[in-house]
């Protein structure tokens, strides 16, 4: 196993490789993704194992949240890196005439990316793709908690690259530290709000730019013209996906006042539909990542009224999916992320208290609205500030490639995911190239003579 000893020759061996101008070429770029794409194909079983391991996690799951998102990040990047790379030819002003401008995008250099347990393969991958069609070297840190899955990712990256090119180093917070404290050209973390600003702090020292995909408390509000049934359907399944351990997983629920039993009596029963009745038996329906998790969502079960399920059984880290009724608004239940299998609900008066309650909080990683009111949605979009959501839906927003995925305020700077993961590991240089059989002599000294010229001209 490689320890954390081994990090600052690696950086250096990395930056080297970056300044030998090898990662640029497109040609380069599609080859290396073409690598990753065989190589995860050529790892599927022991990535299913792994997930099951970590998270007891569905192979159903571990594809459409995982592998899957994986392929489809890499064939969408694939299908448009060509034109990505292009310069971008921008208009320019008479007054620079004649000349032409272009925005370059170039690699910005070595990047360093710092993956979380919930997704621990997706949130590794996706964004090395973006760090490898972007043309840049890159060092994985997988997330300790996932130690399975963490190793299986550090085996495909070690097979699959030049280690100077893009490295994996498993580890926990000593690993980190001693990552951060190498210079890099770019970070990319994906975690908690708490570890974000220890990575800015870190980041700052070296100027070094941030991507910081973070989480919070991702309200979803039922208007009272809201398709009720499809709402609950897909409310249901967005929560309990992974058990609740998603970042943009529904937080909370606000409803109409008076519509508690008969948004009970839906979630209930797609529970039963997808999970059984029995939801500890059944194979699709996942664990509690480790036992400190555990007790911190089981510790917040006692913090409202639970409504739907509350079992739980320590010793395979299981919680029910449980929806709970009066959370006490003062208490971990509302003023912390969730990230588990709880669900409350909260009554609201009016549509505009609604509101209200989600602009008074932090701005959420996600937000979703169901209803058809014109007036209402556009209210919602308009007035809730949050990184990214639905309308009449839950947590798909993620998987359109054409759409930034990230946080704004607490939770997160920057976005990734298709174009956005190219421009994420991109500078964009800008380069405004002129005629020489053409020189205006208004714009050199002595000024005198021209400045009642160059005034008219630009104003
Ligand atoms: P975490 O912040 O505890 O850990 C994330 C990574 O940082 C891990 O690799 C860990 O080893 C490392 N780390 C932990 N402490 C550190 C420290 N002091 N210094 C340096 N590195 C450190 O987060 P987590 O528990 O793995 O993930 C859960 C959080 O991540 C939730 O808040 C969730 O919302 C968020 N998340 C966000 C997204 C997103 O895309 N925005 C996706 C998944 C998870």
């Amino acid at each position: 196993m490689v320890t954390a000893s081994a990090i600052p020759q690696k950086a250096a061996k990395q930056r080297a490789f970056f300044l030998s101008q090898k990662t640029k070429p497109y040609e380069f770029r599609m080859g290396q993704l073409d690598r990753l794409m065989a190589a995860i194909r050529a790892a599927e079983p022991q990535i299913f194992q792994a997930l099951k391991a970590d998270l007891g996690k569905s192979m159903a799951e571990s594809f459409l949240g995982e592998v899957g998102f994986v392929y489809e990040e890499i064939r969408f990047t694939k299908k448009h890196l060509k034109g990505w790379m292009k310069p971008q030819k921008v208009a320019t002003p008479l007054t620079l005439a004649v000349g032409s401008s272009r925005i370059h995008y170039e690699p910005l250099g070595t990047s360093l990316i710092i993956a979380p347990w919930n997704y621990p393969f997706q949130l590794a991958m996706a964004p090395l793709v973006g760090a490898i069609c972007a043309g840049n070297c890159a060092v994985i840190k997988p997330s300790e908690l996932a130690p399975a899955t963490s190793r299986v990712v550090a085996d495909i990256i070690e097979k699959t690259f030049d280690s100077d090119y893009v490295w994996a180093i498993e580890g926990a917070v000593e690993v980190s530290t001693a990552l951060l404290n190498e210079r890099w050209d770019h970070i990319f973390f994906t975690g908690s709000t708490g570890v974000g600003k220890v990575v800015m702090k870190a980041a700052a020292d070296h100027l070094t730019p941030v991507t910081l995909e973070l989480g919070g408390k991702s309200p979803c509000i039922v208007d009272s013209d809201a398709d009720l049934d499809v709402a609950m359907r897909r409310i249901t399944w967005g929560k309990y996906f992974n058990a609740g351990q998603t970042c943009v997983a529904p937080d909370y629920l606000l409803i109409p006042k008076g519509w508690q039993n008969q948004v009970v009596e839906r979630i209930s029963a797609n529970l039963d539909k997808f999970f059984t009745t029995d939801p500890h038996a059944s194979r699709e329906y996942s664990r509690i990542i480790t036992d400190r998790h555990f007790s911190r969502l089981e510790g917040m079960l006692g913090q409202g009224n639970i409504l739907v399920g509350g079992k739980t059984d320590k010793a395979s880290r299981f919680i029910a999916p449980t929806v709970l009724s009066q959370p006490r608004l003062d208490q971990p239940l509302m003023t912390e992320e969730i990230f588990g299998p709880l669900l409350p609900l909260i009554e609201y008066d009016s549509f505009d208290d609604a509101i209200k309650f989600v602009t008074q909080r932090e701005k959420p990683l996600a937000f979703y609205y169901f209803g058809k009111n014109a007036e209402h949605r556009a209210k919602a979009i308009g007035s809730v500030s949050f990184g990214g959501g639905c309308v009449n839906d839950t947590l798909v927003h993620l998987s359109n490639p054409r759409l930034p995925f990230g946080g704004v305020g607490a939770s997160g700077m920057g976005g990734y995911h298709g174009w956005f993961s190219f421009e994420a590991f991109s500078h964009r240089k800008s380069v405004l190239t002129k005629a020489t059989w053409f020189d205006l002599p208004l714009r050199y000294p002595p000024y005198e003579k021209n400045f009642a010229w160059l005034r008219r001209i630009m104003g």
